[in-house]
C-alpha cells in the first residue's frame, strides 16, 4: 500500500475464515469502489485483515487477494489473541481518516458503509451500526445479549448502545484516543462508549453468516461479558459493603430480639435450622464476594504485567507505523 493516505480503512479480524476472504473482498471492494467524494470522484480505501492465529488457509487466501489488489493488506498475529486484541492491532495500523471495523462473515451488510460515510461528513465522529432485528441470531443468544446490555448499562456510567456490534465508523480523532488507552483488557464497545465524541447510529438488518460457523460459544461470550462489566464498572465490588451492612443490621436486630425473648420466656435449645441457614447464607455471600474481588484482582495483575496486547508475526502490504513515524 503506497501513498497517498486512504480516506477509509476497513479493518477485519479473521480467525479460520479461509472460505470467507474471497467473497468478502469481492463484495466490500465493490461497495468501496462505488463510494464517491464531494466532487463525485472515487475515494481511496484500504482493507486490513488481522489474522488472529488462524490454523487453516486464511493467510493464503489473503495473500491471493493482496496480489490481485495491493489495497488489501494484512497483519498476521503470532497466535490467537482474541477478537478485541485483533481489533486493537487493526486500529494501531490503519491509516485512513476514518476506520471501519467489520466482521468477515458479512452479517453486517457493507452497503451500510455509504450511509455511515454520509453521517461522518455531517460531522459525527462515531457512527455505529444498530441491528434493527436480530432474528438471524438464535433465541438464547438474543436473550442473553439483551440481558447483558441491560446489566452493563445499569451497572456502568458509560452506556453502550444496545445491539450495536463492532461494525461502526470511527473518525481518526477517536482512533487516536483508543490507541492511547493503555489497558490490556480491550472491551472495545466499552472503550468506544467511554471516549465520548459526537455519536450517531445507522440502522440495518442483520443477515445470516455467509460462510463458515460462529467463532463464539457461550463460554467465550460469558468471558467477554465479565471483561466488559469489570472494566467499565466497580459497582459489583461496592455492592458487598452495602449488603454486608444490611445483613449486620438485621443480625443485630435479631440478636436484640433473641436476648429479650430469653429474658422474658427463658432459654430453649431449638433453633438449629435457623442457625444452619444463617451460616450457609453468610458463607455463600462471602464466597461470592471473594470471587468478585478475585475477578478484579486478577485483572489488576494482568494490567500490571504490561505485556503487549498482541504480537505481529508478519505484515503484508502494511508499513510499521513506528518505523514510518520518522525516527
Ligand atoms: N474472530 C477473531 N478472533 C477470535 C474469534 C473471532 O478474529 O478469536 C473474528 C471472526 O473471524 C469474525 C469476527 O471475529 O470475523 C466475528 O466472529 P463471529 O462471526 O464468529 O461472531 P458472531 O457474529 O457469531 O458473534
Ligand atoms: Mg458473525
Amino acid at each position: 500500500m503506497s501513498d497517498p493516505l486512504p480516506l477509509l480503512s476497513v479493518i477485519v479480524p479473521v480467525k479460520d475464515e479461509e472460505d470467507a476472504i474471497a467473497p468478502f473482498v469481492a463484495r466490500v471492494g465493490a461497495v468501496l469502489d462505488g463510494l464517491r467524494d464531494a466532487q463525485g470522484g472515487s475515494i481511496g480505501w484500504e482493507i486490513l485483515f488481522i489474522d488472529d492465529g488462524s490454523t487453516d488457509r486464511t493467510m493464503a487466501a489473503i495473500l491471493t487477494a493482496h496480489d490481485a489488489d495491493p489495497r488489501i493488506g494484512a497483519l498476521s498475529l503470532s497466535r490467537n489473541f482474541g477478537k478485541e486484541a485483533a481489533l486493537s492491532a487493526g486500529l494501531d495500523n490503519a491509516r485512513g481518516a476514518a476506520v471501519i471495523p467489520i466482521d468477515v462473515d458479512m452479517q453486517d451488510p457493507p452497503e451500510v458503509i455509504g450511509a455511515m460515510l454520509d453521517k461522518w461528513r455531517d460531522g459525527h465522529e462515531v457512527v455505529y451500526g444498530v441491528r434493527r432485528n436480530r432474528m438471524t441470531d438464535s433465541l438464547p443468544k438474543r436473550l442473553t445479549a439483551d440481558l447483558y446490555y441491560r446489566a452493563h448499562n445499569w451497572l456502568s456510567m458509560d452506556k453502550i448502545p444496545e445491539h450495536a456490534g463492532d461494525f461502526r465508523l470511527l473518525d481518526r480523532k477517536v482512533v487516536e484516543v483508543i490507541k492511547r488507552m493503555p489497558e490490556r483488557n480491550r472491551f472495545m464497545k466499552g472503550l468506544f462508549a467511554w471516549s465520548g465524541f459526537r455519536q450517531t447510529a445507522v440502522e440495518y438488518d442483520r443477515a445470516e453468516r455467509a460462510v463458515g460457523t460462529t467463532k463464539f460459544n457461550y463460554w467465550k461470550l460469558w468471558q467477554l461479558a465479565v471483561d466488559g462489566i469489570t472494566s467499565a464498572s466497580t459497582a459489583p465490588l461496592r455492592v458487598w459493603s452495602y449488603l454486608g451492612a444490611i445483613i449486620a443490621v438485621v443480625a443485630l436486630v435479631y440478636a436484640v430480639f433473641i436476648g429479650l425473648r430469653t429474658i422474658i420466656y427463658g432459654a430453649d435449645v431449638a433453633g438449629y435450622p435457623s442457625l444452619m441457614v444463617a451460616i450457609l447464607f453468610m458463607g455463600g455471600v462471602q464466597l461470592l464476594s471473594l470471587g468478585i474481588l478475585g475477578e478484579y484482582v486478577g485483572r489488576i495483575l494482568v494490567e500490571t504485567k504490561k505485556r503487549p496486547i498482541y504480537i505481529i508475526r508478519q505484515r503484508i502490504g502494511v508499513a510499521d507505523p513506528e518505523e514510518t513515524a520518522g525516527h
